[in-house]
């Protein structure tokens, strides 16, 4: 398959899409949050019920230090047996209201999260669907795929956990902080004083093991392109060609060394980390029954108080250090936000006029008057091309490779717009004609047709899916296919496609001559396959041609003889200018570049084959 319609766009339009950089780390003023928090605004009511279940939620938790305090300081030391029952009792039911309401947010979050991140896939997709082909021919292979599900799934969790938790957290420390300050304010001023030199090492090592785990990721990824291209077919085969096993396995060692060790090192910082979060508990503890111990001895606490306050402080730790990460979390997350975007804000080049209208069924008159084309600036594929097919005209497109075949055939499907000059079909400019009529008047037959991984039979209606299977099939009889469609075991049912029945290069173009035959459309545009078919099959395929072109008006870049034979004019392109325009004996007369392409070419291909 030749090259397609690549580019990044026509000169002069403006650049729509630039490749998104690999490290997500945008700062706040990079990216607009209010575009973020519009993507909330649906479900606000959900989440606002979500932000009064984690204040209740919040509440309640809060009671259970206070409870101890209440049977440490006044229950036991009074014997009160029923004070004693009654905290035990509140000591259950309230972790348990709690865990309920808990489940409750917890359902009612993640279906707003997750309606967020289906919107966003939509809206991705939808927009995707819309760009012209110079963006899908330029956009690296897997990068899409990779935005709509890796990216959207990256800022899953700050969708549906991390904006929750943060306000969790945030309710949890503020109300934490009142309750020890009302406690005793001097204890609670000397631990909030000590707090931050716990968790801020925490926040260090964070970070660190966030670099860490991207470069282990970078380095998988390259694993796994390696690998890739080691045990693909052509790379398989290329290294078996040339003898260089051991060249590929030593650079396989080398990556493979670097994941272990980055694996290695990202498990340690990790042991670090765990062992200081470890010890940041007894120590703190410690100071509080240092101080508080000594505020009991001097009659100035209770036994309670130290107690409750312990138990507070040991529930700041947490949340602390979690609001402590959240701009690392956040700046992480914006990054990717602002790649996905990136996307949403594309804007095709080729887009629908607002006031086009819609072509009615054609009668195939194409004028192309002084088409200008180029991919990139001032080199121009297509210059001042001018030229008319009549209704039910064959034409052939000729010319040596580069002189832009492929380039007009991609402006007459409207798949590129001319940067100077227009196209015509019955007197409507292409630019001016809604692209569902363009494309249900004008059909494609490529070189290399495409099937999906589905039943040939869904392959087929794909041109066409209100068709009745009597009219599928005639089509495919009329292209030659049926019977081969028929003897498989399982029929129009069999699947085809990547992983499924392998048509050959004959039988594919047939299949996509039988789709154009449902499509049933006034103008045809046919690339014919370079590729050399069996004899048997160029015949199936000769007269499969024969019966879609019968009145229609067909534009074929020709690679056959009997085609040039066959058509009514013959226009032959040189470097993207029409440079000779006739049938086969004028131009043959003329002994210009069609005659020296017949010899070289057509002539040359027929023989060999005969
Ligand atoms: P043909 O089909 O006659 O072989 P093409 O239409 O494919 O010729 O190409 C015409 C010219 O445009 C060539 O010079 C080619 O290099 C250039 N061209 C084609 N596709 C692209 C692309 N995607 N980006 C940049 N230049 C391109």
């Amino acid at each position: 398959m030749r090259g397609g319609f690549g580019g990044m766009g026509p000169a002069g339009v403006g650049r729509v899409w630039t490749p998104g950089g690999d490290g997500p780390q945008a700062g706040l003023k990079d990216v607009p949050v209010r575009r973020i928090l519009v993507l909330f605004n649906p479900y606000r009511l959900l989440l606002l019920a979500v932000l009064a279940l984690v204040l209740a939620g919040t509440g309640l938790d809060l009671a259970p230090p206070l409870i101890m305090r209440t049977i440490i300081d006044r229950a036991l030391p009074h014997g009160d047996r029923s004070l004693l029952l009654k905290e035990i009792a509140l000591m259950v039911a309230l972790p348990t209201l709690s865990g309920l309401l808990g489940v409750l947010r917890n359902h009612l979050n993640v279906k707003a999260g997750q309606a967020i991140m289906r919107d966003l896939r939509q809206g991705l997709f939808r927009n995707l669907q819309r760009q012209s082909m110079a963006f899908f021919t330029h956009a690296r292979a897997g990068e899409i795929i990779q935005r709509l599900t890796n990216d959207v799934f990256a800022i899953q969790d700050v969708v549906t956990q991390t904006v929750v938790s943060a306000v969790t957290q945030t309710v949890t420390v503020v109300a934490t902080v009142a309750v020890i300050f009302a406690l005793d304010w001097r204890l609670a001023i000397l631990s909030l004083i000590f707090l931050p030199l716990f968790v801020l090492p925490v926040r260090a090592v964070a970070r660190l093991r966030r670099n860490l785990r991207r470069e282990t990721q970078r380095a998988q990824g390259e694993m796994a392109v390696h690998l890739g291209e080691v045990f693909g077919v052509s790379g398989a085969m290329l290294t078996k060609i040339f003898g260089r096993e051991a060249l590929q396995e030593s650079r396989f060692t080398a990556l493979n060394r670097k994941v272990m060790d980055l694996e290695v090192r990202g498990n340690l910082i990790g042991r670090w980390f765990m062992m200081m979060a470890g010890l940041l508990a007894p120590l703190g503890s410690a100071l509080i029954y240092w101080y508080g111990g000594f505020g009991v001895l001097q009659g100035r606490m209770t036994i309670g108080d130290v107690v409750a306050f312990a138990a507070y402080l040991g529930r700041l730790y947490g949340p602390v250090s979690g609001l402590l990460n959240l701009g690392v979390t956040f700046g992480t997350a914006l990054g990717v936000f602002q790649r996905i975007f990136e996307y949403q804000d594309l804007v095709p080049d080729v887009e629908e006029a607002p006031d086009a209208v819609a072509m009615p069924a054609a009668q195939g008159h194409i004028a192309v008057k002084g088409v200008a084309f180029s991919y990139r600036p001032d080199i121009y594929a297509l210059k001042d091309v001018g030229f008319q097919v009549r209704p039910g005209e064959m034409v052939a497109l000729v010319g040596p490779s580069g002189a832009g075949k492929t380039t007009l055939i991609g402006l007459l499907t409207r798949l590129y717009d001319p940067v100077a000059g227009s196209i015509e079909i019955d007197g409507y400019d292409l630019r001016h004609v809604t692209q569902a009529s363009l494309r249900a008047n004008v059909a494609v037959v490529t070189q290399d047709p495409f099937l999906f991984h589905a039943s040939v039979w869904e392959n087929l209606l794909f041109a066409r899916p209100e068709a009745s299977q009597e009219e599928v099939e005639q089509a495919c009889r009329k292209a030659h296919i049926h019977d081969q469609i028929a003897a498989l075991p399982d029929g129009y049912a069999t699947l085809a496609g990547e992983r499924g029945y392998r048509f050959s290069g004959g039988e594919r173009q047939r299949l996509a001559i039988a789709r154009a035959i449902l499509r049933d459309p006034r103008i045809l545009i046919l690339d014919e396959a370079t590729s050399h078919l069996d004899t048997q099959s160029e015949a199936y395929v000769q007269a499969a041609l024969e019966h879609l072109m019968k009145g229609r008006t067909t534009i074929v870049i020709a690679h056959r003889l009997s085609t040039v034979l066959a058509a009514d004019r013959i226009i032959v392109l040189d470097g993207g200018r029409l440079v000779e325009e006739g049938t086969h004996l004028e131009l043959l007369d003329r002994d210009g570049l069609y005659a020296h392409l017949y010899r070289t070419q057509f002539a040359r291909v027929t023989a060999a084959r005969e």
